[in-house]
């Protein structure tokens, strides 16, 4: 079958839930992806800012097939030794104490809302919390973590949603006071807001809602699950500032590919929220998942991961800022370390679908907004290649 059979085929059987970009993608190998008809894309997206590693990473590879030939999955009622190595290492990075593996994002951030709530019911005994999240941030889309979205087009036709969330504007502290009540049990925010078009929260502002929560004995919870795992140049973008979640969600990059999330919390969190029956999940965590985690963990430390986001994200983020000096059509650029919006005046779509025809991977984050998230393996001339196309793409309006 050609690439036009195959889409017709996929919108006669798939619930048409997305408008796919019409491409077949079939093979990857490094920063490239290959379409059913050979041609070639380079991937500034990583299946959104998942396969931080690259494709065809052999190590990673390997170490998925040995788990595989011995076992896939068992339960969480009983002890696997990937899992036991996951969670570790993932605790060492963090500075977290408690770990829960989940399969999405989405479900890192019920579970999230799950220990922020019995946190405070454990306190008073009320079953009336309320929780603070992000106008314009995103969550995820079951429906604990759509409430949280602060995005209304997301969450209109599914209403009611879970009940006490209020909406606050990321930096700006006085937005967030004025939602705080005796109630309030957590406030929720991406370090970077990633789908609402890639806000970096500043570092004063976290610094003044951590100086609050303590106060208050409300939890901060941090969503990275977007902007964690290397992404601005630290494991954690909160770790920038030093300004500690009491919870943390992460996904995406956690398996680079192999679908799974996790949900972290420090020490008085864990001993004083979910505990047996609270919670629970068949696959979340299974021995392939956690053999994936492991094994990123281990690549991200061994092939100096960090090291890269911090000097190609620097000479990304000066290519960007000089396209916005030279093309009319942009107005602005944000980001950090290998996470970028450059912001236009108007909808980006067919920038996109052009650089795409010109063998460049390119996605939004909302209508106006172009955003990279590339594989954290990109070298600086994978960054001039990319700029090069993209300047082909405008040009050809
Ligand atoms: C992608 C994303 C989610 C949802 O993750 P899924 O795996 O799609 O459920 C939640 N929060 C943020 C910040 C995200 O970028």
């Amino acid at each position: 079958m050609n690439m036009k059979e195959y889409i017709d085929e996929a919108e006669a059987a798939l619930l048409h839930t997305y408008n796919r970009y019409q491409v077949v993608l079939d093979q990857g190998e490094g920063v490239y992806l290959y379409d059913i008809e050979g041609k070639k894309y380079l991937d500034f997206v990583s299946g959104i800012a998942v396969f931080a590693l690259g494709y065809q990473n052999k190590e990673y590879n390997d170490a998925l097939k040995a788990q595989i030939d011995k076992v896939i999955h068992t339960s969480n009622y009983y002890y696997n030794v990937p899992a036991i190595e996951a969670a570790k290492k993932l605790k060492k990075v963090s500075g977290m104490d408690r770990v829960f593996f989940t399969n999405s994002g989405a479900e890192a951030i019920e579970g999230a809302i799950k220990a922020a709530r019995k946190y405070a019911y454990l306190k008073d005994g009320q079953t009336d919390h309320e929780i603070i999240a992000m106008e314009h941030s995103f969550h995820g889309r079951t429906m604990g973590a759509l409430s949280v979205t602060g995005n209304p087009k997301y969450r209109e036709a599914f209403q009611p949603m879970i009940g006490n969330i209020r909406f606050a504007q990321i930096n700006d502290l006085e937005s967030v006071k004025a939602q705080v009540t005796e109630k309030t049990c957590a406030i929720l925010l991406e370090t970077v807001q990633g789908e609402g078009g890639i806000y970096p929260a500043e570092e004063e502002f976290l610094k003044q809602v951590r100086a609050l929560c303590d106060e208050k004995d409300i939890l901060l919870i941090l969503d990275e699950i977007q902007c964690g795992m290397g992404r601005t140049g630290t494991m954690f973008a909160w770790q920038r500032f030093g300004v500690k979640p009491d919870i943390m969600t992460t996904a995406k990059a956690l398996g680079c590919g192999v679908p799974v999330g996790a949900f972290l919390m420090t020490e008085k969190v864990g001993q004083h929220s979910l505990t047996s029956g609270d919670h629970g999940t068949t696959y979340g965590g299974n021995p392939l998942a956690c053999a994936a985690v492991s094994k990123v963990l281990d690549l991200f430390e061994e092939n100096h991961i960090l090291e890269n986001v911090n000097s190609v994200g620097e000479y990304l983020s000066r290519k960007l800022d000089e396209l916005v000096e030279k093309y009319d059509v942009f107005t602005a650029h944000r980001g950090v370390g290998l996470m970028h919006g450059l912001v236009s005046g108007q909808p980006v779509g067919d920038i996109i679908n052009r650089a795409l025809n010109n063998g460049l991977i390119l996605i939004n984050a909302g209508p106006n907004i172009i955003r990279f998230v590339p594989p954290l393996i990109i070298s600086k001339e994978n960054v001039d290649d990319m700029i090069a196309i993209l300047e082909k793409s405008i040009a050809e309006e």
